[in-house]
Formats: C-alpha cells, structure tokens, sequence
C-alpha cells in the first residue's frame, strides 16, 4: 500500500531550513508586501488545499488506476520511487502555474503575478528556485494558454506515470478548477470559488448528488469521505463517460 504523508517541499526538497521557518518567512515577506497581517491565514489555507489536491491527485493517476484496471505501474520505463518524485513536482509546478494566473485575473494581490509567483516557489519548494530546472518547467507553463497549460500538464504526467494515461480526461479539468478554488478561498473570494465550482459541475454533474457534501465546497485541506470533493474518485469521474 501506498500512502504519501507530508508536503512535497517536505518530502522531496532537501534543505536547511525548516518547514516552519519557510513558512515564517513567506508569512513576514506577504504581509509586507501587501500591507496586511493575515498572511498565517491564506498561508495555512493555501498550502492545506495544495496538499489535499497533489496527494489526492497523484493517487487518481497512479494507486486507483492500478487497483481498477490492475495495471502494473514497474512497466515504467523508471523507478515508482523516482516517477512519484518527478510527477509530484510538476503537479506541484502545474498548481503554481494556475494559482499565479487566477491571482492575476482577480487582482488577489498587489502588482503583477510575478512576485506572487516567486514568492509561492519559496513557499512551496522552500529554495531560491532562480535559474533551476524547477523555475524553467514554470516558465513553459507561464507562456502557455490555459487549456494548452492543461493539455501539456496532462502529457507529461502520461509519460512521468504511465497508469496516469488510463485515468478519465475530465480528472485535469477538474483539478484545474479545484486549483482555482483553492486560491480563491485563500484570499476569501466565495465567489469566485463558487463561479469554478459551477464550470466543474458543468463537466461532471454527478458532483451534486454525494448523499455527504451535496457537491458543496469545503474548506481548503477537508475532503470528502464519500466522494472524494475536492478531487473526485474513480467512480464518480466514470460517471461523466
Ligand atoms: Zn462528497
């Protein structure tokens, strides 16, 4: 059985500093930055809805696809160990790329996403990511539209985890959207939060019928038992084909 515990800037960054210290830091650089003095909050609600949706999406793509259709994931062409590494820094990059955009378009923060963005990277992968192969991949997905984001995001995890090529398509639209929610709740915007939920209900209205969370949106870090909200099971994404 596999079971991912902790952030990936815990688990797959090597560094000096601790997870709290990081944190700390980008609490001291936010609040400064934007002149306010609740960075803890969007802090702790960011980094909580992160988790949750690159745990949980890895798993979609690799454990549930094996357990459904019993596909062998030491096919690979590279090490399970090294693949779940690989693939869970670009979902990592990918929930980056998506969160500085929606920053952006609903003006979250001051000035342009560019701080935002480097300010996230620190949080999230906790080194001075300048110039790293890390802060390239960024790039690529930064000078991308959001469906070609989506598209390219969708072939690497295909070649980094194979079973990742079984699971069904509307997984990455979903998860683009629960990106979106994430951050939107961070800097308290329900609204926006909501609109997102409505396009993901569009995609997959089986959504509403969990007997559990009716489809409702949770606080960033929960998840549903039933049906897996934010990032939904395999049997509720079959439900769209
Ligand atoms: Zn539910």
């Amino acid at each position: 059985m596999l079971v991912v515990h902790g952030t990936l800037g815990e688990t797959v960054i090597t560094m000096e500093k601790s997870a709290n210290l990081r944190r700390a830091e980008a609490a001291e650089a936010f609040n400064q930055h934007e002149n306010r003095s609740d960075a803890e909050r969007v802090i702790s609600s960011l980094v909580d809805g992160f988790n949750v949706l690159s745990n949980t999406l890895y798993r979609r793509v690799h454990s549930d696809v094996e357990r459904i259709f019993g596909m062998d994931s030491m096919l690979a062409p590279i090490s399970l160990e090294q693949s779940e590494k690989i693939a869970k820094l670009e979902i990592e990059l990918y929930q980056m790329a998506v969160s500085a955009e929606v920053v952006q378009q609903h003006g979250y923060i001051t000035g342009d996403s560019d701080w935002y963005l480097k300010w996230l990277i620190q949080l999230r992968l906790g080194v001075d990511q300048s110039g790293s192969k890390a802060d390239k991949r960024l790039a690529v997905y930064m000078a991308r539209s959001p469906r070609q984001r989506q598209l390219l995001f969708t072939d690497v995890l295909a070649k980094v985890v194979a079973t990742s090529r079984r699971t069904p398509l509307v997984l990455f639209h979903l998860v683009s959207l629960a990106v979106e929610i994430v951050t939107a709740q961070a800097f308290g915007d329900s609204n926006a939060a909501a609109e997102a939920r409505n396009r993901q209900i569009d995609y997959l209205p089986a959504i509403r019928d969990c007997r559990e969370c009716r489809g409702g949106i949770l606080e960033n870090g929960e998840q549903c038992q039933q049906c897996g909200n934010p990032l939904w099971k395999f049997d509720w994404l079959m439900a769209s084909d």
